[in-house]
């Protein structure tokens, strides 16, 4: 059986007279990438940011690793990695002075060049924040959740506005990451990502989840219901395209 991490029950968060946060269950069990999918607007960065105690939730309960979130947040915060956004960087600073600072403020003691190294960013190890590619960015970003040797990080769209090949690097990236046994919280409205990536999903539409599951399962579930694709004649798609001329490899360097 599957140990739950992260347990959410009726979660509910109004911003002034509007709700965002519907009343929502879930739970996410350790080790799993789970995945959060929705429209804009749906409320997956909120639901998100109330789990990382950086947003005050209007009612309901977050048990995250046995810890509540009403007791004991700071508690939550040391288990957890959470990607900043990129202004939270100090611009003067390379990745190395960068992560070292990270390392000071969390007292921790991690190799720095081992950590660009995991994110495949060694190369870039005097070069600043500003000078790197969207990509690279991304999984700096993704290199600093796992200082503190997070049980669980927290992904806020991270392939948004990335080119095939800097998506594909990203989504091997948090393979990886899961593989050393981090639990990891992504959001995205990209289905083929979370089909690639997630071991289950929530959908998740103005405030409510509206399905939870495998995304095997659902796919069954939804063919179960006589639904059927219009049958395709192409055997590729423009995306087999592009990446079969242009390559794997990124292009950002
Ligand atoms: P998502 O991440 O799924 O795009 P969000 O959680 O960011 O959705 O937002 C959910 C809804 O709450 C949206 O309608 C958004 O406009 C609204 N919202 C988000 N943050 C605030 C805020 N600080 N004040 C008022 N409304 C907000
Ligand atoms: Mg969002």
């Amino acid at each position: 059986m599957s140990k739950t991490i992260i347990s959410v029950s009726n979660l509910v968060k109004n911003y002034g007279q509007f709700q965002a946060v519907k009343g929502i269950s879930f739970e996410v069990y350790e080790g799993e990438i789970f995945g959060l999918l929705g429209p804009n607007g749906a409320g997956k960065s909120t639901t998100l940011e109330i789990i990382e105690t950086l947003r005050e939730k209007t009612s309901g309960e977050v048990i995250v690793d046995g810890i509540n979130l009403d007791k004991n947040p700071n508690e939550i915060k040391k288990i957890i990695g959470v990607q900043l956004q990129s202004s939270g960087y100090y611009p003067g600073l390379n990745l190395l002075q960068l992560i070292q600072l990270f390392c000071g403020l969390y007292n921790r003691d991690v190799a720095p060049m081992e950590l660009l190294e995991m994110v495949n960013l060694k190369d870039k190890a005097k070069s600043q924040f500003k000078q790197l590619s969207g990509g690279q960015k991304q999984r700096f970003s993704v290199a600093t959740t796992l200082i503190n040797e997070p049980r669980i990080i927290f992904l806020d769209e991270p392939t948004t506005g990335l080119d095939p090949q800097a998506r594909r690097s990203l989504w091997e990236l948090v393979k990886n990451i899961r593989s050393r046994g981090t639990t990891v919280i992504i959001t995205t409205h990209y289905m083929d990502e979370a089909e690639y990536l997630c071991d289950r999903v929530a959908i998740i539409d103005s405030g409510n989840i509206v399905a939870l599951d495998t995304p095997d399962q659902m796919i069954d579930k939804l063919v179960a219901t006589g639904f059927e694709r219009p049958k395709e004649v192409k055997k590729a798609n423009l995306e087999d395209v592009f990446i079969k001329l242009t390559g794997h490899s990124l292009r950002e360097e």
